[in-house]
């Protein structure tokens, strides 16, 4: 028996219409002879419809209450897709992430899956049946309703299919794969027959959002068999694999953006120990992810202090860093939350020279100005204007030869 775990994303379960598809094809698969377990997202646009709802009874939802609230989008889908599999004959059953028993830690809005068990879903697989599964969500150890952060469902498939040691997951989306860029914004992105598994972490670590980071960790760690798809068209989509070198012959995999992000700069910082970690301790302690940062050092003893945060924490780390200022006598602090990072990812950059050189001129060929830069064995980041995102990314994909007509299936 080959057991396939698949993923529906929110489009995909968009509507009645949709579940239908979705219904039709887990069917073919189950009467082909396969164990199914399918893990669906919620309707799209309904997590943000939950979303808006929470702030209009409280402006900053308390986190357990908004899971309880969220968790809800899943539930409907997975009730309603085991109605339309058992209409079509089979003997479905769907389950919440407590139900199936998907333990996670405590951190709401973001919480990481600890441990699964399986029992449950193997028994009634035993039994023949298709088991669905309401993705994004699990429970603490308390039995509070925990979710997984934005795009959680990809990472509830990827951890059951570990879990289970399912022969593959299968994740269906909107598009038939990963591409060389998101082709929303780049039209003549072309779609990978395979990607390895670091390059899609860093791809969708960067912002790519086809597959959630987490998901992605997943089926590195535990080495699961990872597939993205079309819902909506046949076709082999994108296979992620584990070989280590297996692009090597592939320079520059694909170009990622993140829209959501803000820069602080805080000048005139005294130049001696401690400064950065008094600064970074505070901005820590709010629970404030830093991403990029740079310390540029003038030759008076001061230097100015430049770091980027999720756009959502800018406020919260304006306030904080305009208190630590004060604290250490530095200058100002200026803040951005106009501003995007883009990124160019490929492992072939490990051994070749002057990636960075070619996509600092694309840039600069479209005159856009490179803020700042950060720069891995695998990628290298630029934060621009917000402006001017598209234009970015397409002038680094055009300039690493990354269109073309799609790849062969
Ligand atoms: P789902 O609701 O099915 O989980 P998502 O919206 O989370 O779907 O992810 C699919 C979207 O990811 C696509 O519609 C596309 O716009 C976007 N995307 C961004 N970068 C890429 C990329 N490199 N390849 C494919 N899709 C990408
Ligand atoms: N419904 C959740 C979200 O919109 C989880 C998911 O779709 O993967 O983020
Ligand atoms: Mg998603």
């Amino acid at each position: 028996m080959t057991l396939i775990v698949q993923k529906y994303g929110g489009t995909s379960v968009a509507n009645i219409e949709r579940i239908n598809a979705v219904a039709d094809r887990v069917s073919r698969m189950r009467s082909a002879g396969n164990d199914m377990v399918v893990v669906v997202s919620a309707m799209s646009g309904e997590t943000d419809r939950l979303l808006r709802l929470a702030t209009e009874v409280h402006p900053n939802p308390p986190p357990r209450e908004l899971d309880v609230l969220i968790a809800t989008g899943e539930q409907e889908t997975a009730a309603l897709l085991s109605m339309a599999l058992q209409q079509r004959g089979h003997d479905a059953r769907s389950y919440m992430g407590h139900q199936v028993h998907i333990l996670t830690d405590n951190v709401h809005g973001k919480a990481r899956i600890r441990m699964i068990d399986d029992a449950r879903v193997r028994k009634d697989l035993g039994r023949g049946r298709v088991v669905v599964v309401a993705g994004f969500q699990g429970v603490d150890e308390e039995g509070n309703i925990t979710t997984l952060g934005r795009g959680g469902s990809d990472t509830t498939a990827v951890a059951m299919a570990a879990a289970l040691k399912a022969d593959e997951c299968q994740i269906y989306t909107d598009v038939d794969g990963v591409y060389t860029a998101d082709p929303r914004i780049v039209p003549d992105a072309r779609r990978l027959d395979r990607i390895t598994v670091e390059e899609m972490l860093e791809l969708a670590s960067l912002g790519a959002k086809v597959l959630q980071t987490r998901s992605v960790q997943f089926a590195g760690r535990y080495k699961v068999p990872l597939r993205v798809l079309s819902s909506f068209d046949e076709g082999p989509g994108t296979l992620i694999t584990f070989e280590e070198h297996a692009m090597e012959d592939i320079l520059i995999s694909g170009i990622a953006y993140a829209r959501d992000e803000a820069k602080l700069t805080v000048t005139d910082v005294p130049d001696r120990p401690g400064v950065a970690w008094t600064l970074f301790a505070e901005i820590g302690a709010a629970n404030i992810d830093v991403d990029m940062i740079v310390q540029n050092v003038g030759a008076d003893g001061l230097t100015d202090m430049t770091f980027t945060v999720h756009r959502a924490d800018y406020d919260k780390a304006l306030k904080i860093l305009k208190k630590v200022a004060q604290a250490l006598s530095a200058g100002d602090v200026i803040g951005d939350d106009k501003i995007v990072k883009i990124s160019v990812v490929g492992v072939g950059m490990r051994s070749h020279a002057g990636i960075a050189a070619t996509a600092f001129r694309a840039l600069s060929d479209e005159g856009i100005n490179i803020q700042m830069i950060s720069t891995s064995e695998i990628k290298i980041s630029v934060v621009v204007e917000e402006k001017y995102l598209e234009l970015g990314v397409r002038a680094l994909h055009s300039a690493f030869g990354l269109a073309g007509p799609p790849a062969a299936g």
